[in-house]
């Protein structure tokens, strides 16, 4: 049987440094075919994370946003066009899926402004998949970038990038809204994933998905070979996310978050349900999403620096990880909170 590990069973071993100060650290990654975004850090095509205010505050904050497709096209054109402010240069992506009018909605979310396509079903390594990759570059050309996933395998990353996939969402079963795994008995951790799909000799960029839930995670993920990350929870909640405010007498100010495969996104979105993967849950209200990400980056940075590395390529030829015990977990947390 195979081994696994996820980001709560290791730590990256600190190592010499001579950086001064976190304004040296470069977090900037390479999109493949688009160019260098500022930040490795992409927003969730959900309907609690991604709509158009959130695209445009990631494009400002140096990342970008996936636009959820659980809506027609024309609300979906109209997302792409506020987030771009009519400005077209603004870099936003758009969820499709793969059957019905997919090629339609791409087509149009590119008209619209739009300049990422993500191919964005659970499993991935699929020929639907296939198929949709191949019609959709037929039709859009080689200028347009295409997101494909989500993976959880080597042999699968390799796949989608043979399939003409500039980048690949890599993980399954791992989200914090997922119950993937539990429904189904699949999943890789998604650290795991990370390090065998980082493997791969393909130059499709890999797009860490699912379980992030704090900036050292991020920058395990980053060390382990991601060039971006994915991020659902850790957003959740703030004021740019789609969804009313709560005013809960017992946890303060709150927001929804859920899984897209959870009852409540399928009933609202097919008025059915079929396999339920995911779950609705409160979050508590956290306020501008530019001070959530301004905080991730700063943590990201900062684990930069304790690894000595400059810029993220740096830190992943640098990164030495290490396993840690169940004990060392807990001393790993701020484990005073349980003590007294
Ligand atoms: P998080 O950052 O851990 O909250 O995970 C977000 C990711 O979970 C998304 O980018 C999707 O890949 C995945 N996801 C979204 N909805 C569902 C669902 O209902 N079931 C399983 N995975 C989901």
């Amino acid at each position: 049987m195979k081994d696994s590990i996820c980001f709560d069973d290791v730590l990256l071993e600190p190592q010499y440094s001579e950086i001064q100060s976190r304004t040296e650290i470069d977090i900037s990654s390479f999109l493949n075919g688009v160019g260098e975004c500022k930040s490795p850090i992409i927003s969730a095509p959900m309907d609690t994370i991604t709509e158009s205010e959130m695209a445009m505050s990631m494009f400002v904050t140096g990342g970008f946003g996936i636009i959820h497709r659980y809506n027609s096209i024309p609300e979906q054109c109209s997302m792409v066009r506020d987030a771009c402010f009519n400005k077209q240069q603004n870099l936003v992506g758009v969820a499709v899926g793969v059957n019905g009018e997919f090629v339609e909605r791409a087509k149009e979310c590119i008209n619209a402004g739009a300049k990422i396509i993500c191919i964005d079903v659970a499993h991935g390594h699929h020929s639907n998949v296939r198929y949709a990759l191949k019609v959709l570059r037929n039709t859009l050309g080689s200028s347009v970038h295409i997101m494909a996933g989500n993976v959880a395998t080597l042999a699968a990353f390799n796949d989608l990038a043979d399939w003409g996939a500039d980048s690949i969402r890599v993980g399954i079963g791992g989200g914090s809204i997922c119950s993937t795994r539990t429904q189904t008995g699949h999943g890789v951790p998604t650290l795991q994933s990370i390090i065998n799909c980082s493997r791969s000799d393909r130059d499709a960029t890999l797009v860490a998905d699912g379980g992030i839930k704090t900036s050292g995670d991020v920058v395990k993920a980053l060390a382990a070979g991601a060039d971006f990350v994915m991020l659902g929870s850790m957003l959740a909640g703030t004021s740019e996310t789609p969804g009313a405010i709560f005013n809960d007498p017992k946890r303060g100010h709150t927001k929804i978050y859920r899984g897209m495969a959870s009852k409540e996104a399928q009933n609202d979105w097919r008025g059915k349900v079929s396999s339920i993967e995911g779950i609705t849950h409160t979050v508590p209200y956290k306020g501008s999403v530019e001070n959530v990400l301004q905080d991730i980056k700063t943590g990201i940075k900062s684990g930069l620096s304790y690894s000595g590395a400059n810029t993220i390529p740096e830190l992943q030829s640098k990164a030495i990880f290490i396993k840690q015990s169940t004990q060392s977990t807990f001393e790993s947390s701020t484990h005073i909170i349980s003590r007294f």
